[in-house]
């Protein structure tokens, strides 16, 4: 553990919090620990947060230095490849605040994450049990690559404890996790399914990127590999693509093996970047959380909303197991139309001002999506008239704002000549 740098004077001044350890969180909240985190004073310097070390190649000190090579573990200077003091103290700061992780990942992407994760813990011959709300790149990895690698997908209800217990067989290596689901939001019950997998012999790997471990505690759930896409709530500022995979001491060798097997490493550009949009990650939850309760209560009293699905809202279907089980939530819900004209869907859409029409979410800009879950569900079908889903990221714009907006576009909507 370093020291604080002496300043001219040749004193140390105060220690500074040491939110690098791991350990011995000193039984700070959660906001204090996302001020501390990652922050190792020989990492720092006298900076606030870690500053950018970009380097391919880090000197040795001479030839029998050189001989000695090093540890294949962060902190130790070696190669680009094994990162620097930013990806360092990024990576770190993420297994601090995930509780039972004895180290991160990072990778260039979510995507990569999952992929990396999953090909961490899978070989030719296994099944990998995939929830039927997975995000679809997920779906579409789990199907192409993994496949190719003599990998078996086969999905399941995430609500159906039954059939997902009689999916387990002797060649069931994995099951890849994600809760609430991509797009429809259902809660699951998580710590139930990582205990069945767990009596299976199997590894469950969790997609946590709409909670964070702000929200949810994927390890001490009883998970065994907990990813997230930083390019949401961690970023935070719709300006990075980034991944990461936090694990205990065992599997998390595995996933550094694997990574760096496959080369994966991340620019000290943007794990500064991370590091920034972390610090503020919490903040941001809250107000955008409470945005997306406010927004969809109103939503389930106007007339040309179907469905509500947001897990935050008391009422909804997975609302029980979401108090019981998280910390915290997000911005990000969805919500269904009556009817069925997608050009009416259109019209409400394109009518919007404040909410951009993208991919991803997390950022501090609201968002849109159109979807129709109906064509990538295969284990249970998606109910017939509930196809025009309309997802919203929702920022840290004004409340009021933003319902003055989609209040606009329902007006717009009604409006099919306008
Ligand atoms: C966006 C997203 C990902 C993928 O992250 P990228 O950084 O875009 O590759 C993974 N899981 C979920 C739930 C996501 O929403």
């Amino acid at each position: 553990m370093g020291r604080r740098p002496r300043d001219a004077e040749g004193n140390r001044g105060a220690p500074l919090t040491m939110g690098g350890k791991a350990a011995g969180d000193g039984g700070h909240k959660p906001a204090t620990r996302l001020v501390e985190v990652g922050r190792r004073p020989e990492w720092t310097g006298a900076a606030v947060n870690p500053p950018v070390w970009r380097a391919s190649t880090q000197l040795y000190a001479d030839s029998a230095d050189l001989a000695r090579g090093r540890p294949n573990t962060d902190g130790q200077f070696y190669y680009g490849r094994r990162g620097g003091p930013t990806q360092w103290a990024l990576a770190e700061a993420l297994t601090a605040l995930e509780p039972g992780a004895a180290g991160t990942v990072l990778y260039p992407s979510g995507v990569a994450a999952i992929a990396g994760a999953l090909m961490a813990v899978l070989r030719p011959g296994d099944v990998l049990l995939v929830t039927d709300n997975a995000y679809e790149p997920t779906r579409a990895t789990a199907t192409g690559l993994l496949r190719r690698m003599g990998v078996e997908a086969r999905f399941f209800d995430p609500l159906d404890h039954d059939a997902y217990r009689a999916a387990f067989c002797d060649r069931t290596r994995a099951v890849m996790l994600e809760s609430p689901g991509s797009l429809t939001m259902e809660v699951a019950d998580v710590p139930a399914l990582a205990r069945i997998a767990r009596e299976h012999g199997a590894v469950s790997v969790l997609d946590n990127t709409w909670a964070s471990p702000l929200g949810f505690a994927g390890l001490a759930h009883g998970c065994d590999i907990v990813v997230m896409s930083l390019t949401k709530h961690v970023g935070g500022h719709s300006d990075l693509m980034m991944g990461s995979a936090s694990a205990g001491d065992a599997w998390h060798a595995r996933l550094r093996h694997t990574a760096q097997s496959l080369g994966q490493v991340v620019s000290p550009d943007d794990a500064a970047l991370a590091l920034r949009g972390l610090r503020t990650m919490g903040v941001r939850l809250a107000q955008s959380s409470g945005t997306a309760l406010t927004i969809a209560t109103w939503l389930s009293g106007r007339p040309e909303v179907a469905r509500v699905m947001c897990p935050m809202l008391p009422g909804d279907a997975g609302h029980a197991l979401w108090q019981r089980d998280f910390t915290g939530g997000c911005g990000l819900f969805s919500f269904v139309l009556e009817g069925n004209d997608p050009a009416a869907r259109a019209r409400f859409i394109d009518a919007l001002r404040l909410f951009g029409i993208g991919y991803s979410w997390g950022g501090f800009e609201s968002l849109v999506i159109p979807f129709d879950p109906t064509p990538i569900r295969t284990a249970r079908a998606w109910p017939a008239g509930h196809r025009l889903g309309v997802r919203l990221s929702c920022g840290l714009e004004d409340a009021g704002d933003l319902i003055a907006d989609l209040s606009q576009a329902f007006d717009a909507m009604a409006r099919p000549e306008a």
